[in-house]
Order: structure tokens, then sequence, then C-alpha cells
């Protein structure tokens, strides 16, 4: 076997680099050799698998110490743990290190595979929906919700276990959590670590179960969960509050409670992004006449102002009356749009009146022109 060249030396980085550095190096590196773009490449192979084994050591602390202080003669045997002793495969590299590429190279490469389990039990998650009427959402609201789910068992505070003593060391992997399995592959003898299929990674198992839960750890049970949803939300948004959906089993890490939003629609008003649109009937006269009318707004009616001649179609901006921005730019406005209401049927008297007003020289206009410009509102209000 060649000397192997010093870890430093393989990264291009000095020997007092800080860990962010090393990282960045390693990222470079096997981003220049990596067999994607180098394909049926040996030499560059043989790089890439040696900037993993540098970064390997480099990246860990004790490792780190270790190779400071003793060199590559510090690194075999056992004690080096992880690959140390049979070098790296292809396989490993991409499993140990995927999270470093972050997408990289697309989904195909490091994200894309499943990451070596090192966690403990993790509970799943909750999903609720949560129904805001636009007050709420125009206001932020603090909802306390009752929730089902799974909690740690009161009695073994979610170890699972009967008291403190009732432990023993896991005998397949002694206390570790790990196994190591090892393998004759192409690249030369491979080490493999995983969790220890025994006692989840735990290092130990549980010699006299809890009575209450049986040992899982947790029992069904309700929480009280407060959530504060910030103003300005809509439908469909997600909240995630972290660690407050199901316990995990053994003292495990909790999942989440995933809250979705829904909004309560309002036919009076309708959302657009942060702007409410309501429309609005007003009689032939007031549109005529002009004069005052109520409109919903979030916090009430208001009372607004139709002036003398006013047209279907025309809209009315309350501004800053719509709903807050989520990410906190200003308010919305209320889009007022107006029509008028033509009555269905007239009676004998208000039929004379309007034969007379027929004849008045305002409304004895070629309607035309009049259409038409109602019709090119409409079209720039839609637009
Ligand atoms: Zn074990
Ligand atoms: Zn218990």
């Amino acid at each position: 076997m060649a000397e192997k060249r010093d870890y430093y030396e393989v990264l291009g980085v000095e020997r007092n680099a800080d860990a962010d550095t090393i990282k960045k190096a390693y990222h470079k590196a096997a981003i220049k050799y990596h067999p994607d773009k180098n394909p049926g490449d040996k030499e560059a192979e043989e790089k890439f698998k040696e900037a993993a084994e540098a970064y390997d050591v480099l990246s860990n602390e004790d490792k780190r110490a270790r190779y400071d202080k003793f060199g590559h003669a510090g690194m075999g045997g056992a004690a080096g743990g992880g690959f140390s002793g049979g070098g790296f495969s292809m396989e490993d590299i991409f499993e140990q290190f995927g999270d470093i590429f972050g997408g990289a190279f697309g989904g195909g490469f490091g994200g894309g595979r499943s990451q070596r389990s090192r966690t403990v039990n993790r509970g799943s998650d909750i999903r609720i929906t949560v129904k805001l009427s636009l007050q709420e959402i125009s206001e932020g609201v603090t909802k306390k919700l009752k929730i089902n789910k799974t909690v740690a068992c009161d009695k073994c505070g979610g170890s699972g276990a009967k008291d403190s003593s009732s432990y023993a060391t896991c005998t397949q992997c002694n206390g570790s959590g790990y196994v190591i399995t090892v393998q004759n592959s192409f690249f030369g003898r491979m080490q493999t670590q995983s969790v220890c299929p025994t006692c989840g990674g735990q290092g130990r198992i549980i010699k006299e179960k809890c009575s209450k839960c049986g040992g899982e750890g947790t029992e069904r049970g309700q929480e009280i969960i407060e959530v504060k949803i910030p103003a300005g939300v809509s439908d469909g948004m997600m909240l995630t509050v972290r660690g407050k959906g199901n316990a995990a089993r053994n003292g495990g890490v909790s999942g989440d409670l995933l809250v979705v939003i829904e909004e309560e629609h309002s036919p009076e008003l309708i959302r657009d992004g942060n702007d409410l649109i309501h429309n609005l009937n007003i009689t032939v006269t007031t549109a005529l006449l002009g004069g005052e009318v109520e409109v919903p707004t979030i916090d009430g009616k208001a009372r607004i102002k139709i002036a003398p001649g006013t047209h279907a179609g025309k809209v009315l901006r309350l501004r800053g009356k719509g709903l807050p921005d989520v990410n906190g730019y200003g308010r919305g406005d209320i889009m007022v749009v107006v029509d008028i209401t033509i009555p269905d049927e007239l009676t004998k008297e208000e039929r004379k009146l309007v034969e007379q007003l027929a004849e008045q020289p305002n409304f004895k206009r070629a309607s035309g022109v009049e259409s038409q410009n109602i019709f090119e509102r409409m079209k720039n209000f839609f637009r």
C-alpha cells in the first residue's frame, strides 16, 4: 500500500483550520473528484475517497486530536471507530457525508439516499386543522388546543423501566448502541456501523418493565397546547410546533404538531391576498343622487359616501382596512365594487315617474357610448 498522504495536505488546509474551513475544503474536493463528473477515472475515484477519509478524521474532534498526536498510526484498529482500518466504499461516503453536498448534484446524490439512522425513537407528527375568522386572522390569535395524543407514561416518565435500577447493558453492542459488521467489498475490507437492533441505539435494555405502560414508555392521553397564530395567515398555511406531537417510545424524541390554517369564508368580504372584496348593491336613486351606505369591515359596519352619478362597476377603496401581511409588510384594502339594483317590477306610480324622467335631457342620451364605458370599466377592474 502506498504511503498515505497527510490529511491536511489532502484537503489543502492549514493544521489549525477551523471546522468550517475543513468542511468547505472537503466540499470543493468532493465536487471536483465526484464520480459523476469523472466517469471511469480511477485516479479521481481514489482522490475522492482520500478526501472523504481525510474529512472523516478532521471533522471529528476526537479523531482529529488523535491524528494530530499520532499521525496515521493513531487511526488504525477498532479504536478508530467508523470506517478506519479498511478504507471507504463509495456507498459509505455517500451515506456518511451525503448531507455536506446539500443537493449540489440534484436529488440523485446525497440527499436522495436515506441517511443512516442514528437517532433514537421519534414519535409521529399530529396534524390538525384550525378554523379562523377574518377577525382572528386580522389580529393574530392564541389558540388553546386540546389534543388527543400519545404522552409519556406518568409512572416511568417515559423510560418504560420499572425504576432506574431496572436496566442492563445491552449485550449485543456492549452499551455502545452500535454494531459493526465487516464485509469484503470491491474497495477492500470495509466496516459498516449501524444502530444496534437489540437496544435500538440506547446501549441498554430494560430488565424490569414499567407495570403501567408495559415497557413502551407511552400511554394515550390529552394535552392542552397553546398555539400562537400570527396575524395575516391564509388558508392552507401550516405552522409547526416542535416536539408537541406524539411522544416516542422509551423516552425518545416527540413528533411535531402541525397546525393547518382554515379560513372561515365570509360571503360579505371575499379575500384576495391581503385585500378584501365587498360587492355592494346600491339603488338607482343612490347611484343618481349620491348618499351614504353601510359596508361591512373586519371589525363591524362602516358608513361610506356614494358620490352622485356613481356607475355600476366603480371600485371604492377603503385603504388599510384589509388584512395585515403575514410578514409584516403593511395592510391590504377593502375594495367595494358597486353594482346598481334595478327593481324587478314597478308600481303604476313609479312607472309614471320613470316615464317622466325618461323625457328629461340627461336621460335621453344615446346609450351606446355609456354602455361601452361601463364595459371598459369592468374590463379594467377585472384586469
Ligand atoms: Zn445494543
Ligand atoms: Zn411506564
